[in-house]
């Protein structure tokens, strides 16, 4: 199974003959200091690195980070000390697993556990110092990204660790690395972190919003790909380039939130399932919306220009939300 994630990363077209080998180096070396290790599930502990050395190869990440990625558990966990990978390896890659081992002895408290009653402002002031301290910390954004998909994979293989530590872990996520990803314009990672942590941290909200969205999920995406092509001609018909059309469903955790934030029933949540459009420019999204509002009549009240006033993580499109077909 190792050999062929491994390949996988090898593979990729951006990655030249300098690349591999620095790649098929830090494998080996990495391989070779965890060889007597196995994590909770049992697996030999360099799946761990190298699925967050792949996570981070599929987002288009260079080498040197991958290679990063691939030792970033050996000063903390293993026999190599610092002088050891900066003579294999060099300054760079030792100073990124340098500084994710550094993140690693920041210290979250979780606040059901701390001693005496920790008040929610003190909880929220600890968890914005956090938040500081690990950007200031991590020096290069690099070292942020390899924490943050060591934590992704960390969540997908939570099921192995016990009750106290799962809890810990999850909330620390939703709690300090969720809002990280988010930050970073990391939407998607963002949502899949949250979905992760949300049975261990709320599990009776959880079956609870499974049971009802189940069934809701699957009309509305079968709904979206009905009327997806519909769409895509009345664009094309008007002249608008599409490139590229996509529908996404509302995480779990996020469609929670929401119904508990505003009191609201699933049937008045709008946007479960969103179609994104992606056209070449400017001119083009605000052209689209046009033609959308010509053919489908929008709700009043959830027009959104977020390209004249972008999120504050950069974040850029328009949203709306119509009386489709039917
Ligand atoms: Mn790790």
């Amino acid at each position: 199974m190792s050999t062929e994630i491994l390949n996988k990363i090898l593979d990729k077209p951006t990655f030249k003959e300098k690349d591999r080998i620095l790649i098929g180096k830090a494998f080996a070396v990495a391989q070779e200091a965890h060889k007597n290790q196995k994590r909770s599930s049992g697996e030999p502990y360099i799946t761990h690195p190298l699925s967050v050395a792949y996570f981070l190869s599929e987002l288009g990440l260079d080498s040197t980070t991958v290679a990063a990625c691939l030792l970033h558990d050996t000063l903390e966990d293993t026999s190599l000390t610092h002088a050891d990978l900066e003579k294999e390896f060099g300054k760079e890659i030792t100073f990124l697993v340098d500084g994710v081992t550094k993140l690693s002895k920041i210290e979250y408290s979780d606040p059901s556990t701390s001693s005496g009653q920790a008040s929610k402002k003190n909880h929220t002031d600890h968890l914005n110092s956090l938040k500081k301290m690990i950007f200031a910390m991590a020096e290069d954004i690099r070292v942020i990204l390899i924490k943050l998909a060591d934590r992704y994979h960390n969540m997908e293989t939570l099921k192995f660790l016990n009750k106290t530590d799962q809890k810990r872990i999850a909330l620390e996520t939703m709690e300090i690395y969720a809002p990280i990803a988010a930050r970073l314009g990391m939407g998607r990672l963002k949502g899949q972190l949250e979905d992760l942590a949300f049975p261990y941290v709320y599990p009776a909200e959880y079956s609870e919003m499974m049971k009802k969205a189940k069934n809701k999920y699957k009309d509305v995406l079968g709904y979206i790909d009905k009327t997806k092509p519909l769409i895509k001609r009345q664009l094309t018909d008007a002249n608008i380039p599409v490139l590229d059309m996509h529908s996404r469903t509302k995480h779990l955790y996020s469609l929670y939130q929401k119904i508990t934030r505003k009191d609201k029933d699933l049937d008045k949540i709008y946007d479960l399932v969103a179609m994104r459009i992606i056209v070449p420019d400017i001119k083009s999204c605000y052209e689209a919306l046009g033609v959308i509002h010509k053919y489908y009549k929008p709700l009043p009240g959830l027009i959104k220009d977020y390209i004249a006033l972008p999120k504050p993580n950069g974040y850029q499109s328009l949203h709306t939300t119509i009386f489709c077909e039917k």
